[in-house]
């Protein structure tokens, strides 16, 4: 006598997580539209698992009722029911497999033939347990009705470890798919069955198996299935979560697909006009628009302001097609509650993995607040992205640095070749934080200069200098001036000139101790603002020096001319002359020129004792480099010049 118990429970477990997924509306995927996507779709092999695993648990419990029941032609009513246990049962092993493979995204890129061979297996059990009326080769009843395992019964459970099997297999191999938690859950499925499976093969009287994998299905509902947490309140599309986890599922298991991204630019402003409920219903029709005419399954909504729809295949027409029918719709109006109003969207393309190489990537991409050039709707490639992602990126690790006071000066040493000995320093710029502890200002300055950022950047090298050479340890050293740099940018402030005073006042600092190191980096600035305020820091007794010369830029020596102190020849120069095998001659007619018109000259990125005595010989004034020190903090540098 078989105990039945937990049939009876794994049906209703079973029929009760198929009635709440059919139910709860709101946690379901919206169907898939094409066939192949159904047959992958995890919901669907989910809820497929559930209706298998019912009618298992059914078959068995009318099975073991009919052993006892004694009403005329039961036997043909047994025999029927134990086939119903077995083609179910094994079904239920198939689509734990299948369910695996649409969660790790395995077999996407299959040809038919690995479907084909990925089913022989299970068409073989079935095609044995259909045929075995007349076989009798997985069980057979004798005329006592009493049921006995065939000769292939073996075989036929040896599949249904197969499948499990494989389902495992996959598993591991494309762990790295799937979420933390999800794969938790799907780690604990694959125990909690196995468990069932081993009790019942060892206590056969136990059955178990039914119970067990229903309780599994019941964790992979909470955690898989469950996907409000991958719902946008507003719109009711796939939310960042989602967009996350099935992109980086996609990506991992080497899909072909392109995304387009739609984002709105101007909602913040649209909301501080309209308000939120607005707001909301602009969005809402911007999703439904979105999912219209996409005809796809995954549109999101990954930020409040930005949309992502993903079109399976290699193809990008489809999806070009979409993009010309976004920007098209964005030409018209849209309700927004009681108001029409215009709004304006950036749309833009991405081909995976053509364009994009790795899941973190898109993340940086698509999280990234990039901004938009030009008034309009329109088309942004992804390079165009890429670059100004890298600018949004830069902008906000360094607002984040100056709110945190991550800003800090480097010194490097100015030796003087007449004196032999570190007369000077040139303070530079380092953020000590960690996306730009290791990168050169060279790449945030320009960003900082277009952002406006350059202007508080400043202020702080300014005062931090003047604290600087306000430590009596520095003063004591030797030095007699410091060189800091100013970007022409920083000349479009007309308060530049006042702020500085103020602070060089408050920390009672000679104007001779500073020396300002001009870098003409564009033509972009207002010649005379410069050339007035220059000259009223020149007045005051401060120094000038123009960085970088030789750069192509020399407009700075005919503005300014006479007033400068010292010219920086770029270590370009010198390294092209050294490195590259250019004449030397360049460099000592660039100083003789140089310095008849009466300049004292730097040489910059001086690395070799060769590249010292070349400068030397060329007749320049003062030389800087690695040769003698890289960029160092203060304290260090208070050790360099006692050590000197
Ligand atoms: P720069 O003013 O021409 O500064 C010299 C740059 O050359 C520094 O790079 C310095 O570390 C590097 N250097 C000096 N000697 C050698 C050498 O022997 N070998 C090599 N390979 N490099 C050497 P850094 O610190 O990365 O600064 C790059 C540029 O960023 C500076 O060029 C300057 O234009 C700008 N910058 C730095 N700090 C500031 C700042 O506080 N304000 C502004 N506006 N610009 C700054
Ligand atoms: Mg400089
Ligand atoms: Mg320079």
């Amino acid at each position: 006598m078989y105990e039945i118990n937990f049939e009876i429970p794994a049906f209703l477990l079973s029929l009760l997580c198929f009635v709440y997924c059919v139910t709860a509306k709101h946690r379901q995927y919206i169907p898939p539209k094409t066939i192949k996507n159904r047959l992958l779709s995890q919901h669907y092999v989910f809820l497929l698992m559930l209706v298998t695993n019912m009618l298992s648990s059914l078959s068995s419990v009318v099975g073991v009722y009919l052993t006892s029941a004694t009403f005329e032609g039961v036997g043909v009513w047994q025999y029927l029911f134990h086939a119903f246990y077995f083609i179910f049962h094994t079904t239920l092993s198939v689509t734990f497999t299948l369910y695996i493979m649409n969660v790790t995204g395995t077999g996407v890129n299959w040809k038919r033939r690995s479907y084909v061979l990925f089913s022989l297996p299970y068409i073989a059990s079935e095609l044995l347990v259909l045929t075995n009326s007349f076989t009798k080769w997985a069980f057979y009843m004798d005329e006592n009705l009493v049921y006995h395992r065939g000769t292939l019964m073996p075989l036929l459970y040896a599949i249904g470890v197969f499948y499990l099997a494989l389902g495992t297999f996959f598993f591991f191999k494309n762990k790295k798919a799937i979420s933390r938690v999800d794969s938790i859950a799907v780690g604990a499925f694959i125990i909690i069955a196995t468990i069932g499976i081993i009790v019942q093969a060892v206590i056969s009287a136990f059955l178990v198996e039914l119970f067990s994998e229903a309780l599994a299905c019941l964790v992979l509902m909470i955690v898989l299935e469950e996907k409000s947490g991958h719902m946008d309140i507003t719109t009711g599309l796939l939310n960042r979560v989602a967009f996350a986890d099935n992109n980086r599922r996609m990506m991992i298991s080497g899909q072909e697909y392109c995304i387009v991204l739609v984002k709105l630019t101007e909602l913040d402003k649209f909301i501080k006009k309209f308000g939120g409920r607005e707001a909301d219903a602009f969005l809402i029709g911007v999703a439904e628009f979105l999912v219209k005419e996409s005809g796809v399954v995954d549109v999101y909504c990954y930020r409040r302001e930005a949309f992502a729809v993903t079109f399976k295949g290699a193809a990008t027409s489809e999806a070009q097609a979409f993009v010309d029918k976004v920007l098209d719709r964005f030409n018209k109006e849209w309700a927004a509650g009681s108001m029409q109003i215009k709004a304006e969207a950036v749309v833009s393309l991405i081909r995976v993995p053509e364009d994009i190489g790795s899941f973190s990537e898109l993340e940086n991409l698509v999280s990234s607040n990039y901004k938009k050039k030009k008034g309009g709707s329109y088309f942004v490639p992804i390079e165009e992205i890429r670059e100004l992602t890298k600018q949004g990126f830069y902008e906000t690790a360094l607002k984040k640095a100056i709110a945190e006071n991550k800003l800090m000066l480097k010194y490097q040493p100015i030796w003087s070749v007449e004196e032999q000995k570190t007369v000077s320093c040139e303070a530079l710029l380092r953020v000590d934080c960690d996306e730009l502890r290791d990168i050169s200002p060279e790449v945030y300055i320009p960003i900082a200069e277009k952002t406006g950022l350059i202007k508080d950047i400043g202020l702080f090298v300014f005062e931090e200098v003047c604290r600087f050479l306000k430590n009596e340890r520095i003063k004591n050293s030797g030095i007699k001036y410091v060189e800091l740099n100013l970007s022409v940018f920083q000349f479009m402030y007309d308060d530049l000139f006042d702020r500085f005073e103020n602070i060089r006042k408050n920390y009672d600092i000679d104007a001779e101790m500073i020396n300002l190191e001009i870098t003409e980096t564009a033509l972009a600035s207002d010649e005379q603002i410069v050339i007035k305020t220059l000259g009223r820091f020149y007045d005051l007794g401060y120094s000038l020096s123009l960085d970088d010369f030789g750069t192509g830029y020399s407009n700075l020596i005919r503005m300014v001319g006479s007033r400068y102190k010292n010219i920086k020849i770029d270590k370009s120069i010198l390294w092209n002359i050294t490195r590259n095998g250019s004449d030397p001659k360049v460099l000592k007619n660039l100083v003789g020129f140089i310095k008849s018109l009466g300049f004292d000259i730097i040489q910059e990125g001086v690395e070799t004792k060769e590249q010292l005595e070349l400068v030397k010989s060329c007749g320049c004034d003062f030389a800087q480099g690695y040769y003698f020190s890289v960029p160092i903090p203060e304290n260090e540098f208070v050790g360099y010049m006692k050590s000197e």
